[in-house]
């Protein structure tokens, strides 16, 4: 019976970036994936001629080889950088409100403040005055929180423990008088997938900082180029991995993991698992509930299942100029009402709201020649998905398809005759490619009771770990970088016994 130093379930950014540095330090692992390829989100599909990119829209924490973040220290550390090529991204994002009102930010922080004060002349100085916030407040972050300081307290880091969980909306009324203002700054609530009033200033401020100190990034290849480099990182380091093999039990003992049995039925000695599937699935379906202990479990009912996505991928036979695409990163909405639309992310209704990302503008080559693609995403939650019956899903999904793509023809009004390949995704689908509970693509909702605060990545089942989204922050950045530091407690653990 083979017997692992540990076994990794699920080829996700947190498994696989866990699993890779355990065999990096030398250890004897498996890992198991469902799909039949690495990735998770972090994934790519073909229709046509074009393959598709799944999920990966900015990359944030890149930087540049002249000024690293700390995305491209850790692909670094793991010896990956070299079989990479990432594309920085133009500018930060463009927002539209169709008929009214076309901005596009650039990723300096002069530039941004500069274009703003020329369109919101009356609150040129506030915008200066917020950004001079986001950057105390970042830095105090950075300094305090991410550099742990053993000294950290309000006297030292005032800004950030005034401002740390106070919503963005507030502080966001504090400095503005427009709420057109207030929505283009705060736009990225559609990426961290909670409103405005819901989002804790901490987590604007550290995005806004984030991508404009390090620069919002693509890869060559797409998501599936990076997740392949760390599969084959792994792989040269003596790691094992099986696809199409879903881990069916964590089999568990005397409050300590004994063993995996695969889908297949084999069962694989070990007293270390690091999940990255989601903590529901591995608490409820994975390990006899006698096993469970109760403390986990009521820990479920504090949190709440985060947004799914709807994603319509376009292959589009034109270059992106033709239909009038020139920035990688356009967000567009019909609304300032953010809260609004955050409710309609819950039914079947139209939001109003939608990322048009065509990563051929920073990427030429990235689609074949004369063609680009365009991915038009807006989060929804899986529960509205449930209540459709299987007789009703292709209608539904076609219907919900329609009306985004008819949000977008108010920007690009040829896109649609260009349309070579379309494919759509609904929360169902995620659930589908994923496992996990409502097709949640960053875990737990990312408010701030369910953020990586009060979130651990250690059972207190003995030997069990998790890794990516549902212990942390969604994203690339933060579940890739949570595999490593999973990684490391194990090894710490491991050196302990
Ligand atoms: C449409 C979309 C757009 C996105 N846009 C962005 C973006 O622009 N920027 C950004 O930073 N993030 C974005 N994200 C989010 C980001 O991709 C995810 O938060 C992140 O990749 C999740 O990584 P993870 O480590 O949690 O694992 P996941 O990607 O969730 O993967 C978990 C893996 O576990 C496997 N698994 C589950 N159960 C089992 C089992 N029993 N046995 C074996 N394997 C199992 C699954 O098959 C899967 O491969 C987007 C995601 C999507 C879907």
């Amino acid at each position: 019976m083979p017997v692992y130093d540990a076994v990794v379930i699920g080829a996700g950014n947190g498994g696989m970036t866990a699993a890779l540095t355990l065999a990096q330090a030398g250890k004897k692992v498996l890992l198991l994936e469902r799909h039949n390829i690495p990735g998770g989100c972090a994934t790519s599909f073909v229709r046509g001629r074009f393959e598709f990119e799944v999920a990966l829209h900015q990359l944030s924490g890149m930087g540049s080889q002249e000024r690293p973040g700390p995305l491209r220290a850790i692909l670094g550390e793991m010896g990956v950088m070299d079989r990479l090529e990432f594309v920085e991204i133009e500018n930060l994002y463009r927002v539209v409100f169709p008929g009214t009102f076309d901005i596009t930010l650039p990723t300096n922080r002069e530039g941004l403040v500069a274009e703003l004060a020329k369109l919101f002349p009356g609150e040129g100085d506030a915008v200066s005055r917020f950004m001079d916030l986001v950057y105390r407040f970042s830095m105090e972050m950075v300094q305090g929180l991410f550099f742990h300081d053993p000294d950290i307290s309000k006297e030292k880091y005032p800004v950030y423990f005034k401002y740390a969980f106070r919503n963005s909306q507030e502080v966001l009324d504090e400095f503005f008088e427009s709420p057109l203002l207030k929505s283009i700054l705060s736009v990225y609530w559609g990426y961290v997938g909670v409103p405005p009033s819901m989002l804790p200033f901490g987590d604007l401020a550290i995005m806004l900082w984030a991508y404009i100190e390090f620069k919002p990034y693509h890869l060559k290849g797409g998501s599936q180029a990076m997740s392949n480099a760390i599969l084959d990182a792994y792989l040269a380091a003596g790691g094992e991995v099986r696809f199409n093999c879903a881990a069916k039990k964590i089999v568990v003992g005397g409050g300590a993991v004994k063993g995996v049995i695969t889908e297949q039925g084999d069962r694989v000695e070990t007293g270390c698992v690091v999940s990255n599937a989601s903590t529901i699935h591995t608490y409820i379906d994975l390990i006899d509930r006698e096993e469970v202990p109760a403390a986990e479990l009521n820990a479920f009912k504090s949190h709440t299942i985060g947004p799914s996505a709807f994603t319509l991928y376009m292959g589009l036979d034109c270059e992106p100029a033709d239909v009038g695409i020139h920035e990688t990163t356009n967000f567009i909405t019909t609304t300032v009402d953010a809260d609004r639309a955050f409710d309609l992310w819950k039914t079947m209704e139209q939001q109003g709201w939608a990322l048009l990302t065509c990563y051929d503008v920073s990427d030429p080559d990235f689609s074949p020649p004369g063609t680009c693609q365009a991915a038009l995403v807006a989060l929804q939650y899986g529960d509205p998905w449930y209540a459709v019956s299987p007789q009703e899903y292709a209608d539904a999904k076609y219907r919900y398809a329609e009306g985004m793509l008819q949000l977008a023809e108010r920007v690009f009004p040829k896109i649609r005759d260009h349309i070579e390949e379309v494919e759509a995704a609904t929360p169902l689908t995620h659930l589908r490619y994923l496992g996990h509970p409502g097709g949640a693509i960053y875990g737990f909702e990312q408010y701030a009771k369910d953020s990586p605060y009060f979130l651990t990545n250690r059972s207190s089942i003995r030997g069990l770990y998790f890794a990516g989204a549902w212990v942390g922050s969604g994203g690339f950045q933060p579940t890739l970088t949570s595999g490593r530091s999973t990684a490391r407690a194990v090894l710490k653990a491991l050196k302990n016994q």
